[in-house]
């Protein structure tokens, strides 16, 4: 056995992205999936179908689980016996900081290592030069597997404690999401007026440059604590979110994201910070 033999788990489009880069850079690729057909054309292309998880388990070091969740994992190695022992599972699928550690108990108590990780990019840009992933997890044991990882994305290591990767990936992804949600919303806001969406494409555009130009100063903002306003203050920002709020309702569209943005602003200004800047809206979203 050696780095570069590798067992795939989970063979949705990102699992077998994961395999498809292992197989064209020579892996030794096993592979194991709950519905075996779509293993077929990685078969093809060289992959072995492991007719059990247990066998997937036994034919690597190392095992890449790439799941919906969690609990999928342990509805497929529950049963797999000792062949777990002495194994490292490196857990790329999307769940809870919390659920992360509570797999490295669960896998600790039958002789496996944790990784786990977050896959930062879509299953088309898997081992592209783009492709990176959060881990977090036993240091020697990122180290050890650190080239083999390195297939699928460049390894962003965030430290011991196995909720990490996941905190990171979330938080990421909470930026992304909302970001995508809000462009859907605007579009949908723009349809009421006749405007097509391909047409609030360059100013979305715009409006993200200056988000990024903002976010350096908002993250000393918000690390220090110190909001002092520079030119847009709370109280102003409320009432551009009332705004937006009312031209949904016309629009006869959906009220609910505006309404927690609306809401971020009117709580910021009953805990005192209506003369300061937006960043101390973090200091109402931390206290939940
Ligand atoms: P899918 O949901 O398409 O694939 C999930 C895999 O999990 C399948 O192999 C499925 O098996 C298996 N599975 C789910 N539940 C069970 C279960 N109870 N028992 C056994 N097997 C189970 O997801 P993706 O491949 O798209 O993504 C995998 C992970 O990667 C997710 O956590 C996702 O959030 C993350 N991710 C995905 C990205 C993407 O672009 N797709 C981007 C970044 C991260 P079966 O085939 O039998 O259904």
């Amino acid at each position: 056995m050696n780095a570069s033999t590798v067992t795939v788990i989970g063979l949705g489009p990102m699992g077998r992205a994961m395999v498809n880069v292992y197989l064209a850079k020579g892996h030794t690729v096993t592979v194991w999936n709950r519905t075996a057909s779509r293993a077929d054309d990685l078969v093809a292309r060289g992959a072995v179908l492991a007719a059990t998880p247990a066998e997937a388990v036994a034919a690597s070091d190392l095992i890449v689980l790439s799941l919906t969740d969690y609990a999928a994992m342990y509805a497929i190695l529950d049963g797999v016996g000792d062949a777990l022992a002495g194994r490292v599972v490196v857990n790329l699928s999307s769940d809870s900081p919390a659920a992360s550690r509570e797999a490295g108990r669960w896998l600790a108590d039958r002789g496996a290592e944790l990784l786990t990780g977050g896959v930062m990019v879509p299953e088309n840009m898997v081992g592209t030069e783009a492709s990176f992933v959060f881990y977090s997890g036993p240091r020697a044991i990122m180290d050890a597997h650190h080239d083999t990882l390195d297939v699928i994305g460049r390894p962003h290591y965030k430290g011991e404690d196995l909720g990490l990767a996941q905190l990171w990936y979330q938080a990421l992804l909470d930026v992304f999401l909302t970001g995508l949600s809000s462009f859907a919303h605007a579009a949908a806001l723009l349809a009421s007026g006749g405007v097509k969406a391909e047409e609030l494409v360059p100013y979305a555009r715009e409006n993200l440059d200056l988000v990024k130009l903002l976010l350096a100063g908002s993250a000393t903002a918000i690390d220090t604590g110190d909001h002092t306003d520079h030119g847009a203050n709370v109280t102003m920002m409320s009432a551009t979110t009332d705004h937006i709020v009312a031209a949904s309702r016309d629009a006869g569209i959906e009220l609910e994201l505006p309404k927690a943005v609306q809401s971020h602003y009117r709580r910021a200004i009953e805990a005192g910070h209506g003369r300061d800047s937006w960043t101390s809206l973090y200091e109402v979203i931390r206290r939940g």
